[in-house]
């Protein structure tokens, strides 16, 4: 089916001093109806400015994104909602759970008091919260409640789609998993598409139907999520693979291959194969020439070699 969501040849600099930070560097991909992207690679790599320009908290340096089949407008707001890392920052401490879960519902002048407060009752108890909660403030619930309240307050407006950028990324690994099950609840019974981005491959892994794979403001590798695990192509998967804690200590293990040295700069990416520096198979040719996304198999790669 047509994509819900479709970034084309999508770039965004940033001047920096004399130079330019390269954050997202000509990046197309899409995201069919029902389907959940995960978005995963190293903190810098530019998965944030990708939720944000999708979000039009950025406008793009060139290219452009589709939602629906046209050009990303204002009025697309309400059917796209963001799930952020850090609910605390991301909720009014002045304001109750439930005045902070009517706001989108007033601003968007959808229902009427008693509606409004019903959905919020309604919503509360589906993210698994009392409805109580509504009375309360932001620094009376713990970060696992809180973040279910950036869930609600994502679903109030009946969204088409969510972006979760490091969503359960601030939480306890205790509560981390409950809230990672619900989204899965929700998005089954929603009917929801997502972009799931995340900074850990195993999170990512267990969210998505489909993953791409960002390093250094570039897409490197794209599969669906079972070859990409057990089958991957680019060293840069590889390495990230090996790096990814096991949910599965059974499982056969990757030889722990980490990767050599820091992430570079996106202010002066390296010429050729920006992941030349830390490729433990770079050749020459490597460092001059970049390599195009290309089909392998099931999987687009940039690599010379794969
Ligand atoms: Fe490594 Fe070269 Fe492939 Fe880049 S193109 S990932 S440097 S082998
Ligand atoms: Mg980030």
């Amino acid at each position: 089916s047509a994509p819900l969501l479709e970034l084309r040849g999508l770039v965004k600099h940033f001047p920096a001093g004399a130079g330019t930070v390269r954050a997202v560097d000509d990046v197309s991909l899409h995201v069919a109806p029902g389907e959940t992207l995960g978005l995963v690679g190293e903190s810098g790599c530019g998965k944030s400015t990708i939720a944000r320009l999708v979000m039009r908290i950025y406008q793009p340096s060139a290219g452009s994104i589709l939602f629906d089949g046209a050009e990303l407008a204002r009025a697309d707001r309400a059917r796209m909602q963001m799930v952020f890392q850090d609910p605390f920052a991301s909720l009014n401490p002045r304001e109750t759970i439930g005045r902070i879960l009517e706001q989108p519902l007033l601003v968007h002048r959808r229902g009427d008091a008693a509606e409004r407060r019903d959905r919020v009752a309604a919503l509360l108890q589906r993210v698994g919260l009392r409805p109580e909660l509504a009375q309360r403030y932001p620094h009376e619930l713990s970060g696992g409640q809180r973040q279910r309240v950036g869930i609600a307050r994502a679903l109030i407006l009946h969204p088409a789609m969510i972006v979760c950028d490091e969503a359960v990324s601030a939480l306890d690994v205790s509560v981390r998993a409950q809230v990672l099950n619900l989204l899965l609840e929700l998005r089954e019974e929603l009917g929801l598409t997502a972009l799931f981005i995340s900074h850990d491959l195993a999170v990512v892994r267990h969210m998505s139907d489909r993953v791409a794979v960002m390093y250094l403001g570039q897409l490197v590798e794209q599969a669906d999520r079972d070859s990409l695990w057990h089958a991957p192509r680019h060293p840069y998967t590889r390495a990230l693979i090996a790096a990814a804690p096991r949910l599965d200590p059974s499982a056969a293990r990757t030889p722990r291959a980490l990767l050599q040295g820091d992430l570079p700069s996106p202010i002066d990416p390296p010429p050729g194969c920006r992941f030349h520096p830390r490729c433990p198979l770079a050749q020459p040719r490597c460092r001059q020439e970049a390599p195009a996304l290309r089909q392998v198999g099931a999987a687009q790669v940039a690599c010379h070699f794969a």
